[in-house]
């Protein structure tokens, strides 16, 4: 029997610690994870649900569909399974919505907009999303204002009360993983009466849930963490209320054709289930790395919230729990081509891009990034796996000395 018969409609109710209880009859939510909700296959007794895949479904007699289930565009079983998971781990009350990538996810929040609608959004974001929110917002006629979201002065003083509807932020923050005080940033957005979202992509739900702190949606690059195996590109928002702008999202997925594939839920399910343990590994190493690193004759400075000296460390302690993410970035003493030549001279270390998988992946930022991007060309950006990290610190220590013309050294 699932551990939760309507899932949807059964997201826990309060927020808990990563670890702690989830729900009324005491299940963690790393346990809810664990065994996907408790759902077995009721044809086979399989402990793992089938993954289905049929477009179209069989008409009742009656001319009604009385299994729910129509056609695959607007819904899908195996979509569904995966979504309660993520609403059970967000404590999203409405539920969550899977989209085919974190992008699509994204930009139907934006596309829910009313014709004249302000929106505020932060100077330090995913990129690809700024690019789109630059170039789309002048043809799609809602303003756009950018603000260094973690000055909470900066924050209030764009906000144009009546005319504001969302406000937009990310924290931590792609590349710099700046911090934003989402309890303060809710409180902000609300009292202009607008709404806020909030790109928990680097936080995840294991170590931040914004909507207990007051967040109207939160949204997720399911390519990163959530899937976390670099194999599945996939995007979510999960929502605490079920309102018209909520409704419309749904339409717009539904109508647009953007939902999730079936093979790519199946995958994303599976992972689901090792979420609370790969965060928490990953998230121990990186800051195991960071504290490292700060010692290092060629690392100029270490951008981390879980070191106690960084600017976000203290909103993040607080709105953090469990960890402060997977992510962190350095920068290397000798500018753009040391950071260039450390990145070339990696060997455990992937240069590639993307972020979140269990394999450590390093990248120069500032090659990827287009204009308006506050990131300095000598950041390298540093994505934490489940390798041991003393293997991840040695490697790195010596692409770092031999990028600047010493020996490697061997440990
Ligand atoms: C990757 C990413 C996105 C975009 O997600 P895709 O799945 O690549 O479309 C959005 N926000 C953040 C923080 C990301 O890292």
């Amino acid at each position: 029997m699932p551990l939760s018969p309507k899932p949807q409609d059964e997201a826990p109710a309060e927020a808990g610690p990563a670890t702690g209880p989830a729900r009324a009859d005491g299940l963690s939510r790393r346990s809810l994870a664990a065994q996907a909700m408790g759902r077995i296959d009721p044809v086979t007794r399989g402990v793992v649900p089938p993954l289905h895949v049929s477009t179209t479904f069989i008409r009742d007699p009656d001319n009604a569909y009385s299994s729910g289930f129509a056609y695959a565009r607007p819904d899908n079983a195996t979509v569904r399974e995966a979504e309660s998971v993520i609403a059970m781990l967000e404590g999203a009350q409405a539920g969550a919505l899977l989209f085919g990538s974190g992008m699509a996810a994204a930009t139907a929040v934006f596309t829910a907009l009313e014709p004249g609608d302000h929106v505020v959004a932060p100077k330090v974001m995913y990129w690809a999303l700024r690019r789109w929110l630059r170039e789309e917002a002048p043809r799609r006629t809602f303003a756009i204002d950018f603000v260094d979201a973690d000055d909470l002065d900066a924050l209030r003083a764009a906000m144009r009360p009546g005319r504001t509807k969302l406000v937009w932020i990310e924290t931590p923050g792609n590349p710099l993983w700046t911090v934003t005080d989402i309890a303060a940033a809710a409180d902000i957005a609300h009292a202009a009466g607008a709404r806020l979202a909030v790109d928990s992509t680097a936080a995840s739900p294991v170590h931040t849930r914004p909507l207990a702190l007051g967040a109207d949606i939160v949204m997720h690059s399911a390519t990163k963490i959530l899937n976390g195996h670099s194999d599945v590109v996939a995007g979510v928002l999960a929502a605490g209320r079920a309102d018209a702008f909520w409704e419309r999202i749904g339409a717009i997925r539904a109508n647009g054709g953007a939902i999730l594939g079936p093979f790519e839920a199946y995958l994303l399910m599976r992972s689901l289930r090792t979420l609370p343990l790969r965060a928490a590994a990953q998230s121990a190493s990186a800051l195991d790395l960071a504290r490292r690193l700060r010692r290092h004759a060629f690392v100029a400075s270490i951008l981390s919230p879980g070191l106690p000296d960084d600017p976000g460390h203290a909103v993040a302690a607080r709105q953090m729990e469990g960890g402060f993410g997977y992510m962190l970035s350095i920068r290397v003493r000798g500018g753009e081509e040391a950071a260039i030549g450390t990145a070339a001279r990696v060997r455990l270390w992937k240069r590639a891009t993307s972020l979140g998988g269990v394999e450590s992946l390093i990248e120069h930022r500032a090659s990827v990034e287009g204009p308006g991007s506050p990131c300095p060309p000598d950041l390298l950006r540093l994505s934490t796996g489940i390798e041991d990290p003393a293997d991840l610190y040695r490697d790195l220590d010596a692409a770092l000395w031999a990028a600047h013309g010493g020996e490697p050294r061997q440990a």
